[in-house]
């Protein structure tokens, strides 16, 4: 399964693979493609068509929550650019940091004395 099934006519785009994925459509076979010429940050696509329409994309770890075309990528061992792993570690670590929910293990973090052993904060980023 390593051509396209379908058209696709981006210059842009690198194809990954050819596969299913039931998370976005089980019934659907999909070409997948990162698309590397929109801008600064990189697209994934899941296409399922010949149409021009029939396609799914979006900002590779672009959104505030893990996509579910971010997960097939991760799942399916797409290769991340450094700056994309870095969004990825900081969206892990703001979805875990939204289930602190009783500050009970922030507060264990953030007790028994203070060490400092890097200038990266993930966990919050905008302190
Ligand atoms: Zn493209």
């Amino acid at each position: 399964m390593n051509e396209p099934g379908y058209a696709h006519d981006c210059p842009h785009c690198r194809f990954l693979g050819r596969g299913r994925a039931a998370i976005l459509d089980a019934k659907k076979t999909f070409d997948f493609y990162v698309c590397e010429g929109s801008g600064d940050r990189r697209s994934f696509i899941a296409r399922y068509g010949n149409r021009e329409d029939q396609y799914m994309s979006g900002p590779l770890l672009g959104t505030a929550e893990l996509s579910h075309l971010d997960l097939v990528a991760l799942y399916n061992g797409l290769e991340l650019l450094p700056e994309e792993n870095e969004r990825l570690l900081a969206k892990l670590a703001d979805m875990y940091r939204r289930r602190l929910g009783g500050v009970r293990e922030y507060q264990k973090l953030s007790a028994g004395g203070e060490v400092s052993f890097g200038s990266g904060n993930y966990l919050f980023p905008n302190n």
